[in-house]
């Protein structure tokens, strides 16, 4: 068994049952890419077993803080066997589901979505490559399916030295998809759409914001990167429970056209009439966020619901100076055309920024817009992507329910 000795002092985030070894903590030893290896702190003393990432800043990623535990394909299986399980208790009123959320579920790089009777797998780090065909076994298992579909093209596996790789591992059907969400349908392609298809993490915040459109009516809605239109959706959805779908303007902006495509379809897949048949009025602008944001101002434009979902700006601490000024900027031009009464939903997905700082940014932003608001409510990743207590930068996904004040 190889082993990898930590320095003097490394041992504490192990002991706390963080999963990650850095390169800077190891003292010596190394293995084959995905290679399981025992670390041990520098006096000997049992840590992980972990797998080892030899291109990797992460440079062992643990399987488990228990020394007797073998790692082997059956464990690995009791892992993703657990991991669908509890998905089964929480209610999420959708067949796309994330059954499987890397380090949450014990499974550190191992992405896997449900949608229908499809599996798409990401596999992102060196250890779960290595067991990739064991994992996959597992997972039909587990869930009873017999298609998974692999998309690891994600921009972490060139960290971890692996090149993408992207297709059928196992059965085949088509990438084309149809999956239900609360009440509404949405397509998706998992070969080609964003991640594994589509944005689940966003599910209950949708959900929200159909609740929110419902209660207050709202007359101008703008989604700004709006992908394949989820939040369009759900606002119509909201509206039409209410009887309020006359004379509803909907405005969706994103700078792919084949997302905008997408969403323009969902009106009709919804049974809503984007031509303007049910008198609805919806524009799908194929532009950058920023620049439709500065038209809006000049215009004179302004809107009751706002939605900001904009594309990971900080992906490490590193980044994070540079994306605070960034989210600042998209907030304080949204809120400068948001109705006083209005509400604006606003999110950042990186992980390095905190709910703290992103609370501080949004609140800054409405300083610079002469805007004053509530924070209403505090939005975040639907159940089925988990954080633990271990492992903190599994909170990445956080949003804010921001209200203006009524004039
Ligand atoms: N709200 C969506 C997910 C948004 S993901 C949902 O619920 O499904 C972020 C989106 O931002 C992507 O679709 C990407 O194409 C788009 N995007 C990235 N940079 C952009 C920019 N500068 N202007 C417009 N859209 C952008």
């Amino acid at each position: 068994m190889k082993t990898l000795r930590l320095k003097p002092g490394k041992e504490r985030s192990l002991q706390r049952r963080h999963p990650w070894v850095f390169e800077s903590a190891i003292a010596r030893g190394g293995a084959d890419s995905g290679e399981t290896v025992r670390v041990e702190s520098h006096d000997g003393a049992f840590l992980a077993w972990a797998a080892f990432s030899p291109e990797s800043k992460i440079r062992a990623r643990a399987w488990s803080f228990t020394e007797t535990q073998r790692i082997d394909a059956a464990f690995l299986a009791s892992l993703c066997a657990r991991a669908v399980a509890a998905r089964g208790l929480f209610d999420l009123q959708s067949d796309g589901v994330r059954l499987v959320h890397g380090e949450a579920d014990g499974l550190p790089g191992l992405i896997v979505d449900r949608y229908g009777d499809t599996l798409v797998a990401q596999f992102l780090s060196a250890g779960v490559e290595r067991w990739k065909g064991a994992l996959a076994d597992a997972l039909l298992k587990a869930t009873g399916l017999s298609k998974l579909y692999e998309r690891s093209d994600a921009s972490g596996r060139e960290r971890e030295g692996l090149k993408p790789v992207t297709g059928w591992l196992r059965g085949e059907g088509p990438t084309e998809i149809v999956i239900r969400e609360h009440g509404w349908k949405l397509s998706l392609d998992i070969a080609t759409g964003h991640k594994t298809g589509f944005y689940l993490d966003q599910r209950d915040s949708r959900q929200r914001f159909a609740e929110l459109a419902q209660h207050r009516r709202f007359r101008r809605v703008l989604n700004c990167f709006c992908y394949t239109g989820g939040f369009t959706v759900a606002a119509l959805a909201g509206l039409k429970a209410a009887g309020a779908l006359e004379g509803a303007q909907l405005v969706s902006v994103d700078s792919s056209l084949p997302a905008l495509e997408r969403a323009r379809g969902h009106l009709a897949l919804n049974g809503f009439d984007a031509a303007g048949g049910q008198g609805i009025e919806a524009e799908f602008l194929d532009a950058n966020v920023n620049t439709v944001l500065r038209e809006f101002i000049e215009q004179g434009r302004t809107f009751d619901a706002i939605v900001l979902d904009p594309p990971k700006f900080a992906p490490t601490v590193a980044h994070a100076e540079r994306a605070s000024r960034a989210y600042k900027d998209i907030n304080r031009l949204a809120l400068k055309i948001l109705e006083p009464g209005g509400v604006l939903l606003t999110f950042s997905c990186s992980g390095g920024i905190s709910a703290d700082l992103f609370h501080k940014i949004v609140a800054s932003a409405g300083l610079d817009a002469g805007v004053d608001g509530y924070i209403a409510e505090r939005l975040g990743a639907a159940p089925d992507h988990p954080m633990t207590i271990e492992f903190p930068e599994g909170e990445y996904l956080k949003g804010l329910v921001v209200v203006r004040k009524p004039a």
